[in-house]
């Protein structure tokens, strides 16, 4: 319980001082917490008359501007302790750590009060624009980030041109805008900040390596093959056990499944590259086919159906019982539960389950292992990051397989070449790279085309 010690107040509308109690309430403040109890305070509060006749507020409520801001429900020192917790740590997380210390407050209170406290930062020089997830893959806004400090400077609450340049505009000491290569951002900054030089950072740099890469890869999707092909048919030649018989157990149901998906992807790229050549644009045809505009336009790109192609999964557990497995199937046992009794009794420690997908992979595999299982072909990303290594420090076969790939598509090799001079940028030796006068050390810069330029080349095709 509290009470105000002072005889006058002021009127905080005239300023005059005043005696003339009006009238007693109760306000009840929380205050910061006493030997981890939660305190609150039972201020005896008193409302004044204004001396002034002419003041035309008539009666106050006393003012203490030293505890508590008017109206608030919280002393001011609990607040500060507040407010530091969520800057520190933020809503949710926030209002969880204070009511373990005693001062408990809603995240949602939290965020209220750092949104009161009016944070502005220091003018920026150099910003980050990009997509920020409100919800992944629902509703999406805008980060800001502040580059030569590492800070985020503002979420905006939607991907939008005019937010981002009304943002900008804020900030006319804005000397680069660092965005990723959606027209989008360049047109808000374009904009927002027209004198600022726009720039892609590093990380949106090696993105579009990766995409090129993939679609250089995808283009000679036919080398690809033809060189896993050159492979299997160097491993099987080497083999120990020649003369592998060609499996007549293959051609499993699964395997019937899956060539008419195959088939199925076939004749739906077929479909979708005649509606192309007769003039149509993805979003028309997309609908058309029942595909995404994305898979249309990334089929397209690739020229062709993508290969779908099964991981094989291999349980550690079932390495030490591989040989008495193998010989059991052998033997003619290829019941899975039976097995599995078998070697659990051994000690094996996994499920049944494990076993069950080792009968079914093993189903489907020729008598001996083949030499797929021990060297399967990569796939399109895998090979994309074949391209991009450094040669000295891929194993043996990855450098026999691009040895092959580069005898039927020597381009695939100055893709290669370009892409690992290129992807320098990824260390911090930039010392091969053109230095802007006045970008910073902190990260890599690569200035962009106008804006109006990549506008363009994103609406029309690739
Ligand atoms: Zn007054």
């Amino acid at each position: 319980m509290a009470r105000p010690k002072t005889e006058a107040s002021k009127c905080p509308c005239c300023g005059c001082q005043t005696r003339r109690v009006h009238s007693h309430y109760m306000r009840r403040l929380a205050d910061l917490p006493w030997q981890g109890r939660v305190v609150e305070i039972r201020l005896h509060a008193r409302r004044f008359r204004c001396a002034d006749r002419q003041c035309r507020q008539r009666i106050f409520a006393e003012r203490l501007p030293e505890t508590v801001r008017p109206k608030a429900r919280r002393t001011s020192r609990l607040g500060e302790s507040q407010l530091a917790i969520g800057f520190a740590v933020g809503g949710k997380p926030g209002s969880r750590l204070s009511h373990k210390l005693a001062m408990p407050v809603s995240g949602d209170t939290l965020l209220r009060m750092i949104r009161a406290a009016g944070f502005e930062p220091e003018a920026p020089r150099v910003v980050g624009i990009d997509d920020w997830a409100w919800r992944k893959g629902q509703r999406y806004g805008t980060i800001v980030c502040d580059l030569e400090r590492n800070r985020v400077l503002d979420l905006l609450p939607d991907r939008n041109a005019d937010t981002v340049a009304s943002w900008l505009r804020r900030y006319p000491g804005i000397e680069v805008v660092a965005r990723d290569r959606a027209g989008l951002y360049a047109e808000g900054a374009r904009r927002g900040a027209p004198d600022a030089t726009q720039v892609a950072d590093r990380w949106h740099l090696l993105q579009n390596l990766g995409d090129a890469l993939r679609l250089a890869i995808g283009r000679h999707r036919k080398a690809v093959t033809a060189a896993g092909k050159a492979m299997i048919a160097e491993i099987a030649e080497n083999d120990d056990d020649a003369g592998l018989e060609p499996s007549v157990e293959t051609s499993t149901k699964l395997d019937g499944l899956r060539r008419s998906r195959r088939n199925q992807r076939r004749e739906r790229y077929a479909e979708i590259l005649q509606l192309r050549t007769s003039g149509m644009w993805p979003r028309q045809i997309a609908p058309r086919i029942g595909v995404s505009v994305r898979t249309v336009e990334r089929w397209l790109a690739a020229g062709g159906e993508p290969e779908h192609r099964r991981r094989t999964v291999r349980s550690v557990l079932m390495d030490p019982f591989q040989e008495y497995l193998e010989t059991r199937w052998q033997e003619g046992q290829h019941n899975g539960l039976q097995l599995w009794t078998e070697i659990k009794r051994l000690g094996f420690a996994g499920s049944h389950k494990t076993v069950y997908r080792w009968t079914a992979a093993r189903k489907e595999r020729p008598p001996s292992s083949p030499p797929e299982a021990r060297w399967p072909p990569p796939s399109r990303r895998k090979c994309a990051w074949l391209l991009s290594e450094n040669p000295a420090s891929l194993d043996e076969p990855a450098g026999r397989f691009l040895h092959h790939l580069y005898e039927t598509a020597p381009e695939l090799s100055i893709a290669g070449d370009l892409a690992r001079r290129f992807a320098l940028i990824r260390g911090d030796d930039d010392a091969g790279l053109d230095q802007g006068s006045r970008m910073p050390r902190t990260a890599t810069w690569l200035r962009l085309p106008p804006a109006s330029a990549v506008t363009s080349r994103l609406s029309g095709r690739r």
